[in-house]
């Protein structure tokens, strides 16, 4: 699942959220429970944007450690 960066604009925190493709543009909630948050640059490179298939792999994003691909970080 890629991971999404935001700021929240009321403390100036920055948090990560692992959410679907499909919810990266929704708003997001900072962690001291504020509402007003901005998305920053992913901070994973996710190929596909066009929606191949949401929920196949993205090709590449195996090779880092990450254990996105087979479901075991849902
Ligand atoms: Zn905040």
């Amino acid at each position: 699942m890629p991971r999404y960066e935001y700021r929240c604009r009321t403390c100036g925190d920055t948090f990560e959220l692992n959410r679907p493709m499909a919810e990266s543009g929704s708003p997001a909630d900072c962690p001291q429970g504020h509402g007003d948050t901005v998305k920053l640059l992913s901070t994973v490179a996710v190929g596909g944007l066009a929606g191949a298939g949401s929920a196949a792999p993205a090709p590449g994003a195996g090779g880092g450690g990450g254990c996105c691909g087979g479901g075991c970080c849902a």
